[in-house]
């Protein structure tokens, strides 16, 4: 039984990230999205939100669930009984930095293997930022974000059509 986990802040999720979800999901028995607590990182989403969220892009795979992850993303790894960690690469910029902390991660724990999807090229422009970006100019999101949460992150991002709080 091999179990994988996707580490990632999915600040919001993208049809980026939900691609290389379905494609590990296809590869590996078990797929563990671990939502990765990042003090460093401001998020626009709580951790509630981006649960939520993964949870409905990803309702129709059964082996796929969603978890907050915290601490060394191998310690975690290990401690939920995972080998793999997969991660996605767009572009030259990520593959430095993905190198690095799968380099890093080998010397922390040999036993965890990390695997690299290759961005499809549609999504490989395809980030969070961008996608928070367009949504603060009232732009677009359509091609940017699954349709089933577009709405909570319009309502979430969209300076025209946030959500009234009382
Ligand atoms: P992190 O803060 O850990 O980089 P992200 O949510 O930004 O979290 O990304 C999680 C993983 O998904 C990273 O490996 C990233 O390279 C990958 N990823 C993000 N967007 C895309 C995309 N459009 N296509 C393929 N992989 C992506």
């Amino acid at each position: 039984m091999k179990k994988a986990v996707y580490p990632g802040s999915f600040d919001p999720p993208t049809y980026g990230h939900l691609d290389i979800i379905t494609r590990a999901s296809s590869v590996f028995d078990e797929l563990v999205i671990a939502i990765m607590k990042n003090p460093k990182k401001k998020s626009a989403f709580t951790e509630e939100e981006r649960i939520e969220m993964l949870r409905k892009i990803t309702r129709d795979l059964p082996n796929v669930s969603v978890v907050v992850g915290h601490g060394l993303t191998v310690r975690f790894a290990h401690s939920i009984g995972a080998q793999v960690l997969i991660r996605g690469i767009r572009a030259v910029m990520d593959y430095e930095y993905e190198l690095q902390q799968a380099t890093a991660n080998m010397y922390l724990d040999d036993s965890i293997e990390t695997v690299f999807f290759v961005a499809r090229p549609r999504f490989s422009f395809l980030s969070s930022s961008v996608s928070k970006e367009i949504a603060l100019n009232n732009g677009d999101l359509s091609k940017f974000i699954p349709e089933a949460i577009i709405e909570e992150v319009e309502q979430e991002l969209n300076p025209l059509k946030k959500k009234i709080r009382l």
